[in-house]
């Protein structure tokens, strides 16, 4: 059976480091700028470092790796060894996340959760995502989720 991830992947797995920049998040950075929406990245002050911060709307963007978050979606796949280790690690990551929008809920933020599976193998998915986010910032919804 093929291997599930790259090596590359594999390494950061093993190694046990969050990814960051990573390539969906990188897209969604590059077509926002396009639409003239200025943000600040990862700011560790606040729950859970969002990886994109518009103070000007009080409102954050996480862009979330589908295996590392646990999405239920295609792209999440158990993995085949170490099962127990990366079951609990993501249950953790997880329980993180469900925190951290809820303290910064709680101190008035607004979050939005873009995930993965939403822009992997979709060319004009990050343009068109960027277009939603631009939206919800205008808009007054709390919360919004884009998923695949
Ligand atoms: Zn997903």
């Amino acid at each position: 059976m093929a291997d599930i991830v790259s090596p590359d992947v594999r390494s950061r797995m093993m190694s046990g480091i969050r990814a960051r920049n990573t390539k969906p998040e990188m897209l969604l950075r590059r077509a926002l700028h396009a639409r003239g929406l200025r943000f600040r990245l990862h700011r560790k002050e606040l729950p859970g470092k969002p990886d994109l911060v518009f103070p000007k709307w009080r409102a954050v963007v996480f862009v979330h790796g589908c295996f590392w978050h646990g999405h239920d979606c295609p792209l999440y796949r158990e993995p085949g060894t170490r099962t127990e280790f990366w079951r609990a690690k993501i249950e953790t990551n997880r329980r993180n996340d469900v925190r951290a929008e809820a303290l910064l809920r709680e101190a008035g933020w607004r979050v939005a959760t873009v995930w993965e599976c939403a822009m992997r193998g979709k060319p004009g998915a990050p343009e068109h995502i960027a277009a939603r986010v631009g939206d919800w910032l205008d808009s007054q919804q709390d919360a919004m989720e884009v998923r695949g």
